[in-house]
């Protein structure tokens, strides 16, 4: 026996001794039928580790942002590198058991509630990063997070896309496309993948690159990934910061009669989709006491590129229509995050609160009308309703020549056109509301795509409630259905995938 796997064979036998401890704990784990710890526990390597619930490391690695979408865990498998993943597939899949990645544990769509006594993949120790020796490339682990790319990327001088909450996964917004505050320049997160390493259904692991064999799952992985593989780890395009990277900020909150005002002129401001590239925004329908202590109100904020205080010209059009606050601030652009409430610290990195839920839609400008009705049915049904008092409606108007510089039928990211990104959000304490907010959220979703005149209606996967339509999630082209649909058959038959907008099988 060699060196290697004598190590992993006796770190079996103390997993399996402290485990067919743990496993007395977890009536849930007899469903596996063998003993998990040891069996599973001799092929992984030294760095992993199996808990089951009662441990604080089970209790971390399954809290959640949002209860809506929670998958219900039996045991957790916290993986070291790319191969304890694989070993992870193969055993659940010997025993039939469903398994699930998670990394940053903010995915909300209610097909995650169809994993039933499942294992969790906890990927967080991969998080690894290596820049390229030209510092054009960088290869990040599968499980890395959104900060931990921006702050090591930063500490070289680089950037490159991600999401703007500091805490999601770097590859949970990816695989659905990955929107974020510099994809106007270069594109979505998926649109920088340079290849990835990716541990398919049958626990084999694969190197996907858009020439090459697998040229068709690496397609697939730009929009659909969370349907075809866990991905240990990803080599993306990175850029240099330009001077000195600042960026400068203004949050803007007006009351309920600015907003026509408000939404006319961030027609204007849309510009038909050719919005400036290092100007864009992020706005919010909620209720602000000190803002309006009666009627929800509307706060903006408005993020430039590359000056050290906003220019005037960006700046005037919001402050002249009146605001009841202003904030300003600037600094490098790691510190966009705390200016926007989406740091380490912030409500929005907190888990183990109630539920969540978003009924998103994608626009490519605002119907004023629609807006009026959403805002008042909103505010009606929040008077009317309480327990639905802390929800919101987010606008998010990301800058887009770069997403839609890129052929849209060369990645499965179907909706390069639209530009707005407009999702209520319903929130709540009790299961019992879930239905209630169901409705709420697709009655205001409904107003909004009245508002768009259009047939189709256009879902971001990453925000998806989980109700809706597959071609509204994929798009409306039959191709994209057909060939998705075989890939699934050619990379998962079984559809162990089936979790995350789940994407159906071909012939089954
Ligand atoms: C506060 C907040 C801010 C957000 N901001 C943005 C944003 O700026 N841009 C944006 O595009 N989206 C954003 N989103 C949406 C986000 O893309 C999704 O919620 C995404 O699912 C989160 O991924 P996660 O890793 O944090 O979640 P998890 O719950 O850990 O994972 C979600 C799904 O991704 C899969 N997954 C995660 N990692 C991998 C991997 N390595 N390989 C294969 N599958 C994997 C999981 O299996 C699961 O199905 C935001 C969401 C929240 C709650």
């Amino acid at each position: 026996m060699g060196m290697k796997s004598l190590k992993v064979w006796v770190s079996g036998l103390i997993y399996a001794a402290f485990l067919r401890e743990s496993y007395a704990l977890s009536a849930d784990a007899y469903r596996f039928g063998d003993d998990i710890g040891s069996a599973l526990g001799r092929r992984l390597s030294n760095g992993a580790s199996i808990y089951f619930p009662g441990n604080d490391n089970f209790s971390n690695a399954t809290a959640r942002w949002s209860q809506w979408g929670k998958p219900n865990i039996s045991v957790v498998v916290e993986v070291a590198n790319q191969w304890d993943v694989a070993e992870t597939v193969k055993y659940a899949n010997e025993h039939d058991v469903p398994f699930i990645a998670i990394n940053g544990g903010h995915g909300n769509i209610k097909s995650m509630e169809n994993v039933h006594q499942g294992i969790e993949i906890w990927l967080h120790k991969l998080n690894t990063v290596a820049i390229s020796d030209v510092g054009d490339t960088a290869t990040f682990g599968g499980g890395i997070l959104s900060h931990e790319v921006i702050e090591s990327l930063w500490a070289a001088g680089k950037q490159t896309v991600t999401g703007v909450c500091d805490c999601t996964g770097f590859l949970g917004p990816a695989l659905g496309g990955g929107h974020g505050y510099l994809q106007g320049r270069h594109g979505l997160i998926a649109d920088n993948f340079v290849s990835l390493e990716v541990v398919t259904a049958d626990g084999e692991l694969r190197i996907v690159t858009p020439y090459g064999p697998e040229s068709e799952l690496f397609w697939a992985m730009q929009g659909a990934g969370h349907n075809f593989g866990i991905v240990t780890s990803v080599t993306s395009k990175i850029y240099d910061v330009q001077g000195e990277g600042l960026w400068a900020f203004e949050r803007y909150s007006y009351t309920q009669d600015k907003l026509e005002a408000l939404f006319d002129y961030l027609n204007i401001f849309g510009n038909d989709g050719n919005q400036r590239v290092d100007v864009m925004y992020w706005a919010t329908i909620s209720h602000e006491p000190d803002v309006d202590p009666t009627n929800p109100s509307i706060s903006i904020f408005v993020l430039q590129e590359g000056v050290a205080a906003m220019d005037p010209d960006v700046s005037a059009p919001f402050r002249n229509l009146g605001p009841v606050t202003v904030n300003t601030n600037s600094g490098p652009y790691v510190d966009i995050s705390k200016w926007t409430e989406f740091n380490m610290t912030s409500r929005a990195c907190r888990k183990g609160g109630g539920y969540i839920a978003r009924f998103p839609i994608n626009l490519k400008n605002y119907n004023l009308e629609a807006q009026r009705t959403v805002f008042d049915v909103f505010a009606a049904e929040t008077l009317d309703n309480p327990v639905f008092g802390h929800s919101n409606i987010m606008l998010e108007g990301y800058s887009s020549q770069g997403v839609r510089a890129i052929n849209e039928a060369s990645t499965a990211y179907p909706h390069r056109q639209d530009t707005i990104l407009v999702s209520s959000v319903i929130i709540f304490d009790n299961a019992t509301d879930r239905a209630a907010a169901e409705a709420f959220g697709n009655r205001m979703r409904d107003i909004f795509h009245d508002g768009t005149g259009e047939d189709e209606k256009h879902v971001y996967v990453n925000y998806a409630s989980g109700d809706e339509p597959l071609e509204t999630i994929y798009g409306y082209d039959w191709w994209r259905h057909i060939k998705l649909s075989e890939l699934k058959k050619k990379y998962d038959p079984h559809n162990r995938f089936r979790y995350y907008a789940p994407i159906p099988v071909a012939g089954l």
